[in-house]
């Protein structure tokens, strides 16, 4: 059921919310089931780590945001909630002269993509995959059937990629390199070899169980060759920035990738039985982990799911 909540951006499902409560008032009926509030932003401190001798992540609410700075001005990676921008703002001018000339969203989700108009507003060059654009221009319905409005011309990537793209900033690389079909159908994962730091969004995560978004387009085979992919762009030493979560190395990538063929070996097999997901779920096939995921909360059952969803296909 998160699934709708991690398509939609805060602002969006508060405004869906309170579309359909009026609404609901309007008919005389009650109101539909409401989306959970939204975390007080104003409350909300932008905690910065450096973590390379040019780059710094920016923890806030939502997705993990890197920033490479330098001469050449500021190459941020994702851009968290709308409500958070004047705040990242000021974090990046805390490092940097705060010329912020380039982002690229790792996937369309609110929580990387909801500062986009703001940034795009400040003149702001966007970049993602033509999957992400299209879906923040147009977003698929929701669940409950309400399809949130599109994005503004302003938060719209100014330029997308099907293959990889490399930036040249600052004396060093940025490789912005496409993962088909994971997380979403338009992740991107960002390796930056001279600070040997590799970004990665919500194809991998330090917390909770993996997420496949399959009505954004992800899949199960995505994930496994894009944690594949992203092994072998790595070193032993690379410090891996997941979407959410502490930041890890290579050999943290492999134990996930384990781990969700691990689960996946488990659910085949009842699958191909003819269990239904209810029978599946509840023979709990996640149990071995639970102890070693932080903060699995019902990402599990989640995740059950959609393997049960994915190996039934
Ligand atoms: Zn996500």
């Amino acid at each position: 059921m998160n699934r709708t909540m991690n398509r939609l951006s805060w602002a969006a499902m508060a405004a869906l919310a309170v579309t359909a409560s009026l609404g609901a008032q309007g008919r005389g009926q009650a109101p539909a089931p409401a989306a959970p509030p939204p975390p007080d932003f104003s409350k909300v401190e932008i905690k910065t780590t450096k973590i390379g001798t040019n780059f710094y992540t920016l923890d806030g609410q939502g997705g993990t945001i890197g920033a490479l700075v330098g001469p050449d001005g500021v190459f941020l990676v994702d851009s968290q909630f709308a409500p958070l921008t004047d705040k990242i703002v000021a974090a990046v001018k805390q490092i940097s002269d705060g010329r912020i000339r380039f982002l690229v969203n790792t996937h369309v989700h609110g929580d990387h993509t909801g500062g986009n108009e703001n940034l795009g507003k400040l003149g702001v060059v966007i970049f993602a995959r033509p999957e992400l654009r299209a879906r923040l221009a147009k977003p698929s319905p929701a669940a409950n059937g309400t399809t949130p409005p599109g994005a503004p011309p302003a938060a719209l990537p100014m330029v997308t990629y099907n293959s990889p793209v490399t930036v040249h900033m600052n004396g060093e690389e940025i490789r912005l390199i496409p993962v088909p079909a994971a997380h979403t159908d338009g992740d991107t994962m960002v390796r930056f070899p001279g600070q040997d730091v590799l970004m990665m969004g919500d194809f991998f995560r330090t917390v909770g169980y993996p997420n496949i978004d399959r009505t954004n387009g992800g899949s199960l085979k995505g994930m496994v060759d894009g944690l594949q992919a992203a092994i072998d762009n790595t070193t032993p030493t690379t410090k891996v920035v997941p979407g959410h979560g502490p930041i890890t190395d290579r050999a943290g990538i492999a134990a996930h990738r384990d781990m969700i063929i691990a689960l996946r070996d488990k659910v085949a097999p009842l699958v191909q039985q003819g269990k239904t997901l209810e029978e599946v779920v509840a023979s709990k096939p996640t149990l071995a982990f639970d102890a070693k995921v932080p903060m699995p909360g019902t990402t599990g059952d989640r995740f059950v799911s959609q393997l049960y969803a994915e190996l039934k296909k």
